[in-house]
């Protein structure tokens, strides 16, 4: 684990907020039993107390969120193939999630094929978003390169996956203002960044807030959930968004 990562940690954890019980989206990248394909990646060990964590804190895990209060949304972000690897956890313990797909990287070594896509997105379970075309840093491309970016890969998905592609997910969390509202223009609904705190308190019109989840011990996931990283929410800002 990284010194930033182990610092994030201890401000979690030593953080007492007032917001318990808010709806959160959680971010992961991927969940690996025997085999892990990134260092990003999550032990099912791990995974599986941070579910029993949430039910036990008395949230419901939903596909959306639709309220203020209680309920907690499980996304992962580039499309590992350790997801698919793992179906069956994630059907036993009937978790929706959420797949943040980067459409160049379908295919690639580590990730999933087109045909383990259409498979996971025909499991009722499972909803499908955009993580870009190819991972570029959106706030760093030109208007031209910006509306291929967000435009083919919804294109690529919604050929594959048959259903409309409503949801982007920043590459790196990296956006600004004209990135939103270029993603609105070409037909997203939503929009995740990685800047924590309550789901339905919106940054902007439609830019949802999101928790990374993937390394967070038992103490830290549980001071997440009662919003143990909101006092991050500036440093994100100040790292991931520009006017
Ligand atoms: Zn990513």
């Amino acid at each position: 684990m990284s010194l930033g990562a182990i610092f994030r940690q201890i401000i979690i954890a030593a953080n007492q907020s007032s917001s318990y019980m808010k709806s959160r989206s959680l971010v992961y990248h991927d969940i690996h039993s025997d085999n892990c394909y990134t260092n990003m990646s999550t032990s099912l060990d791990m995974f599986i107390k941070h579910i029993n964590i949430i039910r036990e804190m008395g949230f419901k895990i939903v596909s959306e969120i639709t309220k203020d209060e209680g309920q907690i949304q499980l996304t992962f972000d580039d499309g590992f193939l350790g997801i698919y690897d793992n179906i069956s956890v994630i059907n036993e313990l009937d978790l929706p999630v959420k797949l943040f797909i980067i459409t160049s990287f379908i295919g690639k070594p580590f990730h999933l094929d087109k045909n383990q896509l259409v498979e996971l997105s025909n499991n009722p379970l499972i909803t499908i978003g955009s993580h870009s075309h190819s991972h570029r840093r959106l706030n760093t491309l030109d208007k031209g390169e910006l509306r291929y970016e967000l435009t083919y890969s919804k294109k690529i998905l919604e050929g594959l996956v048959g259903v409309p592609i409503n949801d982007l997910c920043y590459p790196e969390g990296k956006f600004d203002k004209r990135v939103v509202k270029i993603a609105r223009d070409v037909g997203y609904i939503n929009q995740y960044s990685l800047i924590p705190g309550a789901f339905l308190t919106e940054l902007f019109k439609n830019v949802r807030r999101r928790s990374l989840v993937q390394y967070a011990n038992k103490k830290s996931f549980k001071s997440i959930l009662k919003g143990g990283d909101d006092i991050l929410e500036r440093w994100y800002i100040k790292k991931h968004f520009k006017l």
